[in-house]
């Protein structure tokens, strides 16, 4: 089963995802993931997409698409979670034809709904432990003694530059966006084994908590 999350940035898409990894053995594809390993390992793609990045906006399709087809050649287990991606029509159509250059579809797309405020405000206070990754939040979140984290005691703590809440709205408002460029619906079919399309109302809005 390959499927789609969709919601603003924030909305839970990862945690979703991580559970549907643990019950379902399915593999999730986050392409913020896959786009930050690759510009941290320096490659071409990773190079060219970092600058896109630090400017808040979204890298080209041209480089996502070659990201995916990657990692769906290592194998997928009992299917993939696209997180954050499609974003664009053009993308859309370029996960079609992945998938089914690979005899697969697109089975479901789900679309986790939540208020935009209060989003912005659980990313841009959020920060990790600079040494085990532990997750803080400024205001949910804080470590029981203050600059220490629970977890492994370390005194260092980092935020990633894409959690100000300028960069947030750009993204938000980018998704908002998402469903006016989309392709039209096109649902799957048996009989030709056409990867199928969902427009975004006909997913199933979940509430992300
Ligand atoms: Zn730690």
């Amino acid at each position: 089963m390959n499927i789609i999350l969709l919601g603003p940035p924030g909305a839970g898409k990862g945690t979703q995802a991580e559970r549907l990894v643990a019950d379902r053995g399915m593999v999730q594809l986050s392409t913020g993931d896959m786009l930050r390993a690759a510009v941290k390992a320096g490659s071409p793609v990773g190079l060219q997409a970092k600058a896109v990045m630090d400017s808040g906006g979204l890298v080209s399709d041209e480089i996502v698409s070659a990201l995916i087809g990657e990692r769906l050649d290592q194998g997928t287990g009992n299917g993939a979670i696209f997180d954050g991606y499609p974003r664009t029509a053009a993308q859309a159509a370029s996960l079609d034809a992945l998938l089914s250059q690979r005899g697969a579809k697109l089975d479901y797309v789900i679309e986790l709904a939540v208020d935009e405020d209060a989003l912005v405000e659980r990313i841009v206070g959020r920060f990790t432990c600079a040494n085990c990754g532990a997750g803080y939040h400024d205001k949910f979140k804080l470590p029981k003694v203050a600059g220490t984290c629970d977890v492994c005691g370390h005194h260092e703590f980092k935020r990633r530059a894409d959690d100000n809440e300028e960069t947030v709205r750009t993204r938000m408002a980018e998704y908002r966006a998402w469903p006016n460029i989309a392709p039209r619906p096109r649902r799957s079919s048996r009989s030709t084994k056409r990867a199928g399309w969902f427009a975004a109302s006909t997913a199933w809005p979940i509430s992300a908590r």
